[in-house]
């Protein structure tokens, strides 16, 4: 935008700049033109008239040719002093050396007149052909001379000056080009600037926002198994629950903990224990739907939520799940086996009281041998829940 209006002053400035100097020039030189040919003109006019009156071909006076001397005179004066007629203000000359043509100019026009005169005076008075002739017709050239040179040298100042408004006007020109220039490319830079800036300021969102994602992954994962971590499952259980009392939908929650893990790592080490959890995550994942929970309940302890699932369909599960952990051996540990609690909701009061009721019934299926599933019996009244 701004680079818009500097440019566009620029140019409007440059139009004012010539339009105005033009003008000048115009209002400079164009009279002094009319006055270096006037001066000339007056003289002829004067000349013209002297002779003929001399020859008898028309009657005139002295005054009369002097006048038109005069008159050059006046134009001479103008192009040095100034001054004001009909056709036009005359502004002075500040060329030395055309002001001192003009000075000669007007000193040949003084002995032009006295010419003039002793001219008259043989001629009408004394009525005697003589040398004045010759001597005045070598005046009036030599006057003529003196008029061409103004006028010569006034064409070449004028010339000049035009010469020296274009080399101005070309300087401003190509000057204007160049600050026309340089703003584009100040203006390129500024916005490649900005748009550097804003890729920085989007990737810079994009690293805060996969940040801000991996700690929420964080927060709610394991970071062996990539299940659901114990808070977030307590979150999700409490949810559900609300979600039960309100419509009275079914849901069942499974634990199961893994038989003598201890052992295992006892045996093969610590890293191979962690593959049996992060196997056992895969294998049972694979068994359940996207509304199901699956949470590392913690140690070896998984905790499974099953909504819209009685207790048959989660006993039924939970035989599947021990199924795919026992059937097949794990890596570099061979055949690993798990104890299944399985609780569906009872109009539990609270979460705490739903998995205390699963935890027993795993309690249950460890007392009756391991690599089992039990179900939680409650006989008990509601108000003992
Ligand atoms: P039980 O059948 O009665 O459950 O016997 P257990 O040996 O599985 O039970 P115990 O509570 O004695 O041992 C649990 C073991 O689980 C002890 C602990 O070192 C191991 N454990 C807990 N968390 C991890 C883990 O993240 N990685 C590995 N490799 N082992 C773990
Ligand atoms: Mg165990
Ligand atoms: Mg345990």
């Amino acid at each position: 935008m701004a680079f818009l209006i500097v440019t566009g002053l620029l140019l409007v400035s440059m139009i004012i700049y010539s339009a105005e100097t033009g003008l000048r020039m115009s209002q400079r030189y164009t009279p002094l033109i009319d006055a270096a040919m006037e001066i000339k003109l007056e003289a002829a006019l004067g000349h013209l008239l002297l002779e003929e009156t001399l020859h008898k071909e028309r009657p005139g006076r002295l005054e009369d040719v002097l006048t038109h001397l005069n008159q050059a005179d006046w134009y001479a004066l103008a192009m040095l002093e100034g001054g004001t007629n009909a056709e036009g203000t005359f502004i002075p000359l500040d060329d030395p050396l055309l002001r001192q043509y003009i000075v000669d100019v007007r000193h040949e026009l003084v002995l032009f007149k006295e010419d003039i005169k002793l001219h008259w005076r043989n001629t009408m008075i004394l009525q005697t052909k003589s040398e004045t002739d010759k001597v005045f017709d070598a005046t009036f050239n030599s006057f003529i001379e003196k008029a061409d040179i103004v006028e010569t040298h006034l064409q070449q100042l004028i010339k000049q000056a035009e010469r020296r408004f274009i080399v101005v006007q070309i300087i401003l020109a190509v000057g204007a080009m160049g600050v026309v220039m340089w703003l584009g490319l100040l203006f390129r830079r500024f916005i490649k600037a900005q748009n550097r800036a804003l890729e920085l300021l989007q990737s810079e969102i994009q690293r805060r926002l996969l940040i801000e994602q991996t700690l929420r992954e964080q927060a709610t994962t394991d970071t062996l198994t990539g299940l659901l971590n114990r808070r977030s499952m307590l979150e999700i259980l409490q949810d559900e629950l609300n979600r039960a009392h309100r419509l009275g939908s079914p849901f069942s929650v499974v634990m199961f903990d893994i038989d003598l893990f201890k052992a295992v790592n006892d045996t093969f080490g610590h890293e191979a224990g962690d593959t049996v959890l992060t196997t056992i995550a895969t294998r049972v994942t694979s068994r359940l739907r996207d509304v199901d929970s699956f949470a590392r309940w913690g140690g070896e302890e998984f905790l499974l939520l099953l909504p819209g699932t009685d207790l048959q369909g989660a006993l039924a599960l939970a035989e599947t799940c021990r199924e795919i952990i026992a059937d097949s051996p794990m890596p570099g540990v061979g055949v690993v086996t798990a104890s299944f609690g399985v609780a569906d909701y009872r109009h539990e009061k609270s979460v705490t009281a739903l998995i205390r009721r699963a935890d027993s019934a795993l309690y249950d299926a460890k007392n009756k041998g391991r690599n089992r599933v039990e179900a939680s019996i409650t006989d008990a009244s509601p108000a003992a829940l």
